[in-house]
């Protein structure tokens, strides 16, 4: 599997199908990967029960762009998880949606 620093996600090919890059690297386990968008409510959720398993991640706030423009005080979180944990992290995903 492949990695693309630029969007934070794995790739079964050595290129990007978001942003086109051609040169990816192999992915190491501790690369943060992109797993879900979502709101707020249920991001500090996920991380309450990530942290319980014992799965790092991070919680990146996505309320620039458009969002600012229109002054919508809505965020969300974009939710990353490092590799070694993505197929865990999405099986406790798939319980919650
Ligand atoms: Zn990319």
């Amino acid at each position: 599997m492949y990695y693309c620093e630029n969007c934070n996600k794995v790739s079964e090919y050595d290129f990007c199908r978001d942003c086109g890059d051609g040169d990816l690297r192999e992915v190491r386990g501790e690369d943060f990967c992109f797993l879900v968008e979502c709101g707020t409510t249920f991001g500090e959720m996920l991380k309450s029960v990530f942290d319980k398993e014992n799965i790092p991640c991070a919680l990146l706030p996505r309320g620039t762009g458009v969002r600012t423009a229109l002054a919508l005080k809505l965020e969300n979180y974009r939710v990353y998880v490092p590799y070694a944990f993505l197929e865990r992290a999405k099986e406790i995903l798939e319980i919650f949606l």
